[in-house]
């Protein structure tokens, strides 16, 4: 990337880093052939795969069969939750929140037409879910409870042991979307107690187009896919051997550096967030007070335009990002800000910056040079109006 720009879209996708570049590359020059093939080059690609299993499975603390390579985040939730619940018959009741990356929304929403019922657990101005509204949530009838650990426009982190475990006491199946927390939260799927957890490899630093669902061993889970026994019959196709790998090393170097550059970004981002509020006026951090992962900042400006401020930052060299909700270019409010009870005017301004382990003092203070100005430029045209003279 040009070295002038400043990157500060990480939770969106994050550089590929050198070491698992370098490992795929390696890969895809001796292993890059099909794992079920019987002859020695299919049995180096098993090996090749098995050994990324292993590496992947040994980091969050699960055994190697209870990790399935998918294509990524969005399958991993499609298929934990279309999985559950596909022998569950019309009546069956599933659990979310009202914050919830899309993935896990709009699947839960194609589940209602199927008539499975969904509640959909609201979250406090803090971003938060409260574990009382969950223990109030489930039914008889509940068979999935599915909450993401750290919100990908936010960054609140929910409290997904407490939430598992009142889950597990009824005996409802826990499935945690974690794609925003490998780089900043230690992942062990036993002390969490989930059932189900669901990654993806270019939120830490590995490529895109793979990811992996941990199932514990024993939770019932379906297919959702139809055609070969790969992944333990759970997600047939031929495998993404060189992925995998990459997302091995990805997540063995996530975990390797997660204290250390925890605390790296969050110094950096506190003070981001104390300049923004000492230099621009009626600007506010959302979800400032909640626990959150280091890397995110959701920062609100009255009396702007999310969309023209993310093209005044762009031209500026700042590529940042407005939320979530940005899949086809076009931006939407954001459901999750809404959710937040945010008001019209703090939603409409919203800006995600999200940092990363290579962002360097110098950006953010380049950063806090030119927001300032580029903020008020926008309030400009919205003054004029409010004057009348617009
Ligand atoms: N879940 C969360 C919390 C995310 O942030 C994302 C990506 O933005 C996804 C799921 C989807 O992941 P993928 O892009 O790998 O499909």
């Amino acid at each position: 990337m040009n070295s002038t720009r400043i990157y500060l879209d990480n939770s969106a996708t994050t550089p590929l880093r050198a070491e698992v570049a370098a490992a795929m590359h390696d890969s895809l020059e001796s292993a890059n052939y099909n794992p079920s093939s019987l002859h020695a080059e299919g049995r180096r690609a098993r090996t090749a795969l098995e050994d990324a299993r292993e590496r992947a499975a040994a980091v969050l603390g699960a055994a190697r069969n209870e990790i399935i390579f998918t294509s990524g985040g969005t399958e991993s939730d499609n298929l934990a939750i279309l999985g559950a619940l596909a022998a569950a018959p019309p009546g069956a009741h599933m659990v979310t929140s009202a914050i919830e990356h899309h993935a896990v929304l709009a699947t839960a929403e194609q589940l209602r037409a199927r008539g499975i019922e969904t509640t959909v657990l609201p979250v406090g101005s803090d971003g938060m879910a409260a574990t009382a509204d969950l223990a109030d949530a489930l039914r008889p009838s509940t068979i999935l409870a599915s909450i993401m650990y750290a919100n990908n426009e936010v960054g609140t982190i929910q409290p997904i042991a407490e939430l598992a475990a009142i889950a597990t006491a009824r005996k409802v199946l826990f499935h945690s979307d974690a794609v925003q927390a490998p780089s900043w939260l230690p992942i062990d799927v036993r002390g969490l107690g989930v059932d189900m957890l669901s990654l993806s490899a270019h939120k830490f630093g590995g490529p895109k187009g793979i990811g992996l669902l941990y199932l514990r061993r024993g939770a019932p889970l379906a297919s959702v896919l139809h055609g070969g026994g790969q992944e333990f019959a759970r997600r047939p196709g031929t495998q993404n051997v060189a992925g995998a790998v990459g997302l091995a090393v990805a997540l063995e170097l996530a975990a390797r550096e997660r204290a250390e550059a925890s605390a790296r970004v969050a110094a950096l981002r506190g003070r981001l967030e104390t300049e923004i509020i000492v230099k621009i006026p009626d600007a506010r951090i959302n979800a400032h007070g909640a626990p959150r992962i280091p890397s995110i900042s959701s920062v609100s400006f009255a009396g702007t335009e999310s969309a023209a401020l993310l093209i005044a930052l762009d031209l500026a060299g700042v590529a940042a990002s407005a939320g979530s909700a940005c899949t086809s270019g076009a931006l939407e409010a954001s459901h999750v800000l809404g959710a937040m009870g945010l008001e019209e005017r703090w939603q409409r301004g919203a800006i995600r910056f999200s940092l990363g382990r290579t962002t360097t003092p110098a950006e953010i203070d380049r950063l806090l040079d030119v927001l300032p100005a580029i903020v008020a430029a926008q309030r400009r045209p919205f003054e004029k109006d409010l004057a009348g003279d617009g």
